[in-house]
């Protein structure tokens, strides 16, 4: 598994004339080395893979780290790449620009000073956009924790309870379901604060005759699902119920356009026009979707603007969402598996409007 993400990256730092590359980013480190702790750096050539990190990981990256020469040391891992000359006979090397801070460069320049440093992007991410096997194995667990998560929750929702009840049930159903951690901060959105796509949870009580927008998700050895459903609290206004039948409409029309080959701007367009029949265009403020991995947005962006074609093995989300200031919202959110004839759902929770 690593060894094909190793070949492909090599592959790639031919064709960018790059005779070594620097891995920074935490879960691009991962990705390549299987190392899960914070303090990791990869430098790949075309003769060789090295892995750095410090004592406190002498155990835990023996167990993990597969494919790269692993060095321990008490100094940076910067000075200690410098020391161990690993970048020995490397003109043009590699780093990844959204992962290295001003003063890392500058430390490299010092360190470093024949070699010539480039700036690249998503050099990892462009590979890891496509998800083996072994990866939509536990996607697919990932996503079936969220909906478990889900089905526990549902029956406990009610009047009183605030987002913050709410988001502290999720929490402990993640881990009690088997989850690590949630996937990031729940977001629980109830009457007009359902209006705010991404609204933290408050100690507003949830009321009768509203919605409450729930969106979470569940990690699972560095995997993340990510799910949201809208529910309503007794009889909601008939505004509200339309916005939930316009976002319903979207969304399973968009799961069932969906398939690798297609572009991502289309997707969205399938959601989009949807909405705009029902006349609710202007409230859809997002973007259909993205990418889902070891990261909770990743490639490919699934927007109006995306210009990302998508790809056999890509996971990502679909969801629309309408909020309407001063009123409420509704947004309805799976995980899709992508493939050339279409794509399967990974996160199967009920769709129709639930009433508790
Ligand atoms: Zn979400
Ligand atoms: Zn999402």
């Amino acid at each position: 598994m690593t060894t094909s993400r190793i070949r492909q990256l090599r592959q790639r730092l031919r064709v960018d004339g790059l005779n070594a590359f620097l891995v920074t980013v935490p879960e691009n480190v991962r990705y390549l080395t299987g190392f899960t702790g914070s303090n990791g750096l990869a430098i790949l050539t075309q003769t060789s893979a090295a892995f750095l990190t410090d004592s406190r990981y002498v155990l835990q990256s023996a167990k993990e780290v597969r494919g790269f020469r692993r060095l321990i040391t008490a100094r940076g891992l910067l000075e200690e790449a410098a020391q161990k000359r690993l970048l020995k006979g490397s003109r043009t090397v590699g780093f990844e620009s959204h992962g290295v801070t001003y003063a890392q460069y500058r430390r490299l320049r010092v360190l470093f000073p024949g070699v010539s440093f480039r700036p690249t992007a998503d050099l990892v991410e462009e590979i890891a956009l496509v998800k083996d096997r072994q990866e939509i194995a536990l996607l697919t667990r990932a996503a079936a924790i969220a909906d478990a998560v889900f089905g526990d929750l549902l029956p406990s929702i009610t009047a009183g309870m605030t987002e913050l009840d709410v988001a502290a049930e999720i929490s402990w159903l993640n881990r009690k379901h088997g989850a690590e951690r949630d996937a990031f901060d729940t977001i629980v959105a109830s009457g007009p604060r359902g209006a705010l796509p991404h609204a933290r949870p408050t100690s507003r009580k949830i009321r009768n005759g509203e919605f409450v927008t729930i969106d979470f998700g569940s990690t699972l050895q560095g995997y993340n699902s990510d799910l949201t459903r809208t529910v309503a609290l007794g009889r909601v206004p008939p505004r509200l119920r339309t916005a939930y039948r316009a976002v319903q409409e979207a969304q399973q029309a968009a799961v069932q356009a969906a398939r690798a080959g297609m572009r991502a701007s289309d997707l969205d367009a399938v959601a989009r026009r949807c909405i705009a029949s029902y006349k609710l265009g202007k409230y859809f403020v997002h973007s259909l979707g993205h990418g889902l991995g070891l990261r909770i947005h990743e490639r490919p962006r699934v927007s109006e603007l995306s210009r990302e074609v998508l790809r056999s093995g890509s996971v990502i989300t679909i969801e629309p969402g309408v909020y309407i200031p001063g009123v409420g919202g509704v947004r309805i959110e799976d995980d899709v598996v992508l493939r050339d004839d279409g794509c399967r759902l990974l996160t199967s929770s009920p769709r129709e409007l639930l009433t508790v």
